[in-house]
């Protein structure tokens, strides 16, 4: 069993590398069980040197250490950003990184060299366990670990970034990102997995997470994790959060509500084409609201529930969005990716070069954005409401 090594107990002495657990370790030859330790001994260094920092400190040097030795692929030097304004005041966010079409054909090997399977890795293709790390990056992909509450976690770069330290956080163990078994619901899974994105977010001011539901935008259903980055300096707010701040004022003066805040404020379909939830307060009554509002959903959608949920600082308070899902509506016509964490959030990536035509001859436009939410409505979502 290797040895895991937690935030909150920094190492202060280098630790000998320890092989990982084989399925058969007769099949792995001497030079591979070599190649294998020496990568374990250079992960559990930069894991030492990681620990003396903050979460934040860390996640900008393990960018940088990645960079550096070009693991990953896109400095996102190529990206333009452009809005796009609607009536009034609203308006989307949009963004051109050609280099984002090279995702599909991924940053690693897909063949194992021989004897590589472990015990804990029952999938050789899945990407973000740790087993499979080390083989499919040659080596040069290192991840930093850390815990919240309960829970282990690898933080890995995004070797295809969307945004600045983009940063894919999967839990050590291999276990899907479904909150739900077979159709059944998982009232503790749901808990976690609101609970831990929380507490993440809760040590990286500045940065947005995301958990992307199935069909929701995750990029891998069989492994549990969150999406991180850091929002660039001048980025503003997100379409949804200047959305979410219009309702309230408007509710507020309709109620007039002026010094009280809003725990959960609903943006329907008046306002922005996907029905969403914005959550604020004190942690555990936030993370019980947002556990109900899902448990409603599954309730009146079952299989096809999914959903995407942010939790982004908003001046001095972390607070969480819920955007409901169908698992089968993850694609629009108009854009190329399915629609995710972000373009929920009113920014949309494209990247082919038709869709560059398309931007340069100004057919995307507010409207086409907007059509692309519209096209990944859930048909039943009205019904959600907030009593
Ligand atoms: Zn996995």
């Amino acid at each position: 069993m290797k040895a895991y090594i937690m935030i909150d107990s920094p190492l202060t002495k280098a630790v000998e590398p320890v092989l990982p657990d084989y399925l058969d370790p007769a099949k792995r030859t001497a030079m591979g069980k070599q190649n294998d330790l020496s990568y374990e001994r250079k992960r559990l260094q930069l894991q030492v040197d990681l620990d003396k920092h903050t979460l934040p400190e860390a996640l900008k040097l393990l960018q940088e250490q990645q960079m550096d030795i070009g693991y990953i692929c896109d400095d996102l030097k190529q990206v333009r950003y452009f809005q796009c304004y609607g009536p009034g005041d609203v308006f989307f966010i949009g963004q051109y990184n050609p280099r984002r079409a090279d995702r599909g054909k991924g940053a690693g090997r897909s063949v194992p060299p021989p004897g590589v399977a472990t015990k804990t890795t029952p999938l050789t293709k899945c990407f973000l366990c740790a087993d499979n790390v080390r083989w499919q990056s040659r080596g040069i992909q290192l991840y930093y670990q850390f815990k919240v509450g309960e829970n282990t976690y690898n933080i890995l770069c995004n070797p295809f970034p969307f945004m600045p330290t983009h940063m894919t956080i999967a839990a050590v163990e291999h276990e899907p990102q479904s909150w739900q078994e077979m159709t059944a619901w998982k009232g503790d899974k749901v808990t976690r997995l609101v609970q831990d994105l929380y507490d993440i977010a809760l040590h990286l001011p500045g940065f947005v997470g995301f958990y992307n539901g199935v069909g929701a935008g995750a990029s891998i259903e069989e492994h549990f994790h969150y999406q991180f980055f850091k929002i660039p300096s001048g980025h503003g707010l997100f379409p949804l959060q200047q959305i979410a701040g219009a309702v309230e004022a408007r509710a507020k003066s309709a109620a007039m509500l002026a010094d009280e805040n809003i725990s959960t404020l609903m943006i329907d379909a008046r306002d922005y084409p996907l029905t969403s939830f914005r959550f604020r307060g004190e942690r555990s009554k936030m993370i019980g609201d947002v556990v109900e509002r899902l448990r409603k959903w599954n309730t009146m959608s079952g299989d096809t529930a999914s959903a995407n949920i942010t939790a982004i600082w908003e001046g001095s308070s972390l607070v969480m969005y819920l955007i409901p899902r169908n698992r089968f509506y993850s694609r629009s016509p108009g854009m190329s990716g399915t629609v995710g964490g972000l373009e929920v959030l009113g920014e949309f990536i494209f990247c082919t070069e038709e869709e560059n035509k398309l931007i340069n001859t100004q057919v995307v436009d507010y409207r086409y954005m907007e059509t692309i939410l519209r096209g990944v409505k859930p048909p039943n979502v009205e019904r959600l409401n907030v009593k």
